[in-house]
């Protein structure tokens, strides 16, 4: 778990994710016969079947991984050193009240997030109600704006900080959306090794978070036959919502995706999917998202269009910074992964 802790804790919003894409390079450099990457920061690692089997040639599998989260960047600096952010990715601004942050200034610096307004001792019944606009909300650096202006200036991203913990069944923290994918694909893919029958593709891909931008050029790149989108999903199994309406449930295994709002798996591969889970007895569920996509949504309609599919992690409490996946659930996308794989 600590390469997933590293992962989790590692600053990355869209467009500037590239301390994730160095952190994933230095922790799987042994595993790669080569990489690449583009032009957008999509990290492209490519490792070689072993020994081909038969005249065909292996079949092309592209594992996509986007390694953005939901951030920040400055938007302003305000008269008295404050900053105003512009969001990159869906925020709950309920869930943002009092964060501490990270800017990536000319160095790293601190600051706590709120929304402008009257604490709690002071708010009447109306100001209470009111729940702020994300742009609203501003970053306190507790510093004097000449210091401010030397450390920070616009267009410096801002990020949630929260430390990673295991906590009961789970493994807790921010941004597993998406991380939690990249920590499964390197396991799986370090699990069969050179044994696979395909020739693998892993991309860390980028900017999935403001609409899947990394993964069609990724796999505009490198042409799969087949691409599997990693990604976390929402798991609705709490109070206040209808069990009919959890999407998936927490410890309930790998979730196979049937739909989501980008994009409809391929049938075949659903239907692979399921066969092998329940051949090596991997636990696993069915996955349908009204709302919401993933990389396979860009992946399935580049040039004339990939077979393709999304293996999901079930996730509580998802863009918030107390994300949370239990860990059977990562060890059986681990094991369905590796098991196809190894097919
Ligand atoms: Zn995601």
């Amino acid at each position: 778990m600590e390469f997933l802790k590293q992962l989790s804790e590692m600053p990355g919003v869209p467009g500037r994710e590239e301390r994730v894409r160095e952190l994933i390079l230095s922790r799987t450099i042994d595993l790669w016969d080569d990489t690449r990457t583009d032009a957008l920061g999509d990290l492209i690692c490519h490792i070689k079947p072993g020994t081909i089997t038969g005249k065909k040639p292996a079949l092309k599998v592209l594992i996509a991984c986007h390694i953005d989260e939901i951030g920040f960047y400055v938007r302003a600096i305000d008269d008295k050193g404050r900053l105003r952010l512009q969001n990159v990715g869906g925020f709950d601004a309920r869930n943002l009240f009092a964060r501490r942050v990270m800017v990536q200034g000319r160095r790293d610096v601190l600051g706590v997030l709120n929304p402008p307004g009257r604490p709690i001792h002071m708010a009447n019944e109306e100001e209470k109600k009111k729940i702020p606009e994300v742009g609203d909300f501003f970053v306190d650096l507790f510093l004097p704006k000449k210091e401010v202006d030397k450390l920070v200036q616009v267009g410096d991203p801002v990020t949630l900080v929260q430390p990673f913990e295991e906590i009961g069944e789970v493994v807790n923290g921010k941004c597993l959306d998406n991380r939690v994918a990249s920590w499964v694909a390197i396991n799986a893919i370090r699990k069969v090794g050179k044994k696979s029958r395909y020739d693998i593709y892993y991309a860390a891909t980028v900017q999935e978070e403001v609409g899947c931008r990394g993964a069609g050029p990724t796999a505009f790149g490198v042409e799969p036959d087949i691409a599997i989108a990693v990604d976390t999903t929402l798991a609705c199994d709490t109070p206040g919502i209808d069990p009919v309406d959890a999407i998936t449930q927490l410890g309930k295994g790998v979730a196979i995706k049937v739909m989501d709002g980008g994009s409809i798996s391929d049938r075949g591969l659903v239907d692979d999917f399921v066969a092998l889970a329940k051949k090596k007895k991997i636990t696993h569920q069915l996955e349908i998202l009204p709302r919401g996509a993933t990389d396979a949504a860009t992946m399935q309609r580049v040039r004339s269009s990939y077979r393709t599919i999304t293996l999901s992690v079930p996730t509580r409490y998802i863009h918030t910074i107390c994300e949370s996946a239990h860990k059977k659930d990562l060890q059986a996308a681990v094991d369905l992964l590796a098991a196809w794989l190894g097919e």
